[in-house]
């Protein structure tokens, strides 16, 4: 017996969201029940639920941000007890033996990582990602959220806030480390939140500068509208990191032309069009482009102990089911303030 639980799918590509039932399978002895408190919308649900990338499995159920309560575990379970609050990210199983999951980076695992929605489990079985009641997944792709932090502010944190601490952590960032962050949407505002919060000396670099007092409430030290093309000179060679934020391509030969010798642009977003760079922008000074991809669960667990003891998070619009779809266009539109929550409880 399955449980039957109420979701928001969109039964094919682009063709909005329905209110609908899905199953949640029965628990095996390592795994959690999840009553779903808040589910978060990512750029890369509206990639998945527009079939940007190809490949979607409809009907689809998207949500990769989820916070929630514990409501049962199975027999093996020790990590987790009824009534933790917890999270659950971008993945939500892989084979725990290949050396990339040994080395805690289970999104790469070498089997295949199951996605917590259009992908398929082990078992073969559809995967339904957040947009849900209730989820079930296996213990040791569960979270514990910190005590005492706001939930629908912690919960875009398990794609947007692992994503960006990730590799400013890899790249050592610290006191005096100069952070570029491009584009200040749902990923943008936590990078400049978790760089600040690391000590680096942050600046966003946005279109325009509708967001230029919000970006500095948020820890940047300066704030750059890359609309005035002269900022480009202005800034050569200011950066030793730059973070890509943006879902759609951006020129990033212009970028590349700010990070100083033996810079790096972290590209994190992931549009449909080639990335295009020219051979000089990384000779010349020896620069980088290099990609990420969310984290593994350890670092996952990290990232959220360590925004809970520098008491940021992100900051949330928390909307009803009813408002998803126009929420998909205010998202492309880059008019969230700055990460969209579902309030779990309007799925009913
Ligand atoms: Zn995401
Ligand atoms: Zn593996």
């Amino acid at each position: 017996m399955t449980t039957t639980v109420r979701a928001l799918s969109t039964p094919k590509a682009s063709a909005g969201f329905e209110s609908t039932e899905i199953e949640r399978r029965d628990l095996r002895d390592n795994d959690v029940r999840i009553e779903i408190e808040y589910a978060g919308i990512c750029h890369s649900d509206i990639h998945q639920a527009r079939d940007e990338w190809g490949g979607g499995i409809f009907p689809m159920t998207p949500g990769h941000e989820i916070l929630g309560k514990v409501v049962e575990v199975g027999s093996d379970v020790s990590s987790h007890q009824v009534g933790d609050v917890v999270g659950v990210g971008c993945f939500v199983d892989s084979c725990m033996e290949c050396q990339a999951c040994k080395d805690g980076e289970e999104q790469f695992c070498e089997k295949g990582v199951v996605q917590t929605y259009s992908s398929k489990g082990y078992d073969g079985d559809v995967t339904y990602g957040g947009y849900s009641q209730q989820v079930v997944v296996r213990d040791h792709f569960v979270c514990k959220i910190p005590d005492g932090v706001d939930h629908a502010a912690f919960t875009p944190l398990l794609c947007a806030g692992i994503t960006t601490y990730a590799p400013l952590k890899r790249h050592g960032v610290k006191a005096g480390t100069r952070v570029g962050v491009i584009g200040m949407g749902g990923l943008g505002h936590v990078a400049v939140k978790i760089a600040a919060a690391m000590g680096a000396d942050v600046s966003v670099l946005s279109r325009t500068d509708a967001k230029k007092e919000d970006g500095l409430a948020f820890g940047a030290k300066n704030y750059y509208a890359t609309e005035d093309e002269s900022v480009f000179d202005d800034l050569a060679a200011s950066f030793d990191i730059l973070v890509n934020t943006v879902g759609a391509a951006v020129p990033l030969d212009s970028f590349m032309g700010t990070l100083d010798r033996g810079g790096v642009m972290v590209n994190l977003g992931a549009p449909e069009d080639s990335l295009e760079v020219s051979a000089f922008s990384i000779l010349t000074m020896r620069r980088a482009v290099e990609g990420s991809m969310v984290g593994g669960l350890a670092e996952t667990q990290e990232m959220l102990d360590f925004c809970a003891e520098h008491d940021i998070a992100a900051t949330v619009e928390v909307i009803s089911a009813d408002k998803v779809d126009e929420y998909y266009e205010k998202v492309v539109d880059g008019d969230v303030r700055y990460r969209a929550v579902i309030d779990a409880s309007t799925f009913a």
